[in-house]
């Protein structure tokens, strides 16, 4: 790596909010490279809150949970948009290099892990369900921000969604950008979520993503895009917009989530084994079989169009469900819903429809449902209810 201009590159690091390690910290020529115990997950510690405003004790409390993610990234030059290194800067310097977020909330930080979110596993999902569940029980806290990487933010998203019991907002975000980079966009991302979590308004609509400037729902919401920074989107829209620290609402989701779910975090002990094929053109059976063989208690597959099947995939999927594997036909399209009964006799075949659902959202669903049944006429209920 060319030895950076160490002036001009703290000026442009300082330029962005969420850049204070860089601002105060030695810039160094190895930043790329990650250090082991940045990578492991660390016990939860306390952050810091940013500086108060003078009627501090009239806002809201509000939690910032990190888990990692670009939110958290650090990039070797501020030209560095998009090669870096997740998961870096830890949560005392997210809160204390934005003290705007004093002027919404009394905010406080735990760390809670520090990865990026393409390596969470169904073990990390429970601890940060457990923790989220635990805040929101106090009667201090108002609001929960998660930032999180944004790759699966969807999945944790929903299922938190899902499993949690509390009407107070619970929001997740996190940026595309580095922090370290030009136009970084973690900052604003930051002090909107937080603004959205300390919004009375808020309240009841579920879990939710916020991320430039939109509210989404996390039972919608998608990452549709790589590397554009407008990479969210919800196929029935966003509920709402968060401008200059104020949340503007438009919708409210009509499916079931946190205190009207049937689902608690409270009775989840692991979840089982649930794994997606995915379909195209010449697909073989061999991902489906090994899945199937290594114990997968439920297959998603991820279907073409309307959640097709290939005429070869039929027969296979039909053995394992006659062994008692769970069948859900979803689809790879990112809009529309799948149709029970349309591309394929689901009733004949004992198949479940993902409805609405992509195949990563209906891994969870599935995952969460069979902790209370296996019954396929239930788990059909459960998808068009949730
Ligand atoms: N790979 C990163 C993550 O999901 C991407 C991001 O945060 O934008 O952690």
């Amino acid at each position: 790596m060319k030895t950076l201009n160490r002036p001009l590159w703290r000026l442009a690091l300082c330029a962005s909010a969420l850049s204070l390690a860089a601002c105060t910290a030695t810039p160094s020529r190895d930043m790329a490279a990650t250090p082991a115990a940045m990578q492991a997950a660390p016990a939860l510690s306390t952050a810091a809150a940013p500086a108060a405003a003078p009627n501090a004790s009239a806002l809201p409390h509000v939690v910032v949970l990190a888990t990692g993610g670009t939110i958290a990234g650090a990039g070797a030059s501020a030209a560095s948009s998009a090669t870096y290194q997740a998961a870096k800067v830890p949560v005392e310097q997210l809160l204390t290099g934005l003290p705007e977020l004093g002027k919404v909330a009394r905010v406080s930080g735990e760390q809670v892990f520090q990865i990026a979110s393409e390596s969470f596993t169904n073990e990390q999902l429970l601890t940060l369900a457990r923790r989220v569940q635990a805040l929101v029980r106090q009667p201090d806290v108002q609001g929960i921000v998660i930032t999180h990487g944004t790759d699966t933010m969807e999945e944790t998203g929903f299922f938190l969604n899902l499993v949690v019991q509390t009407d107070k907002p619970v929001v997740l975000v996190g940026s595309m950008r580095p922090g370290t980079a030009l136009s970084a966009d973690g900052a604003l991302n930051l002090l909107g979520a937080v603004s959205v979590a300390a919004s009375k308004d808020a309240a009841g609509k579920g879990v939710l993503v916020s991320m430039h400037d939109e509210i989404h729902t996390a039972r919608d919401v998608a990452k549709l895009a790589n590397i554009k920074t407008s990479a969210f989107a919800s196929p029935w829209g966003p509920l709402g917009m968060v401008v200059e620290g104020k949340a503007w609402w438009f919708r409210a989701p009509v499916k079931r989530h946190t205190s009207a779910s049937e689902f608690s975090i409270d009775r989840i002990q692991t979840l089982p084994a649930v794994d997606i094929v995915y379909s195209y053109a010449n697909v073989p059976a061999t991902a489906l079989d090994a899945l199937g063989a290594a114990g997968a208690q439920a297959i998603i597959h991820a279907g073409t169009g309307n959640g097709s099947v290939a005429d070869r995939i039929v027969p296979k999927l039909n053995q394992w469900r006659s062994k008692g594997v769970v069948v859900v036909r979803s689809s790879r399209i990112p809009g529309g819903f799948v149709l029970r009964n349309a591309e394929q006799p689901d009733d004949k075949y004992d198949w479940v429809v993902a409805h609405d659902l992509n195949p990563q959202k209906a891994r969870l669903l599935t995952a969460v449902a069979l902790t209370q049944t296996k019954d396929t006429r239930e788990l059909q209920r459960i998808f068009w209810e949730y």
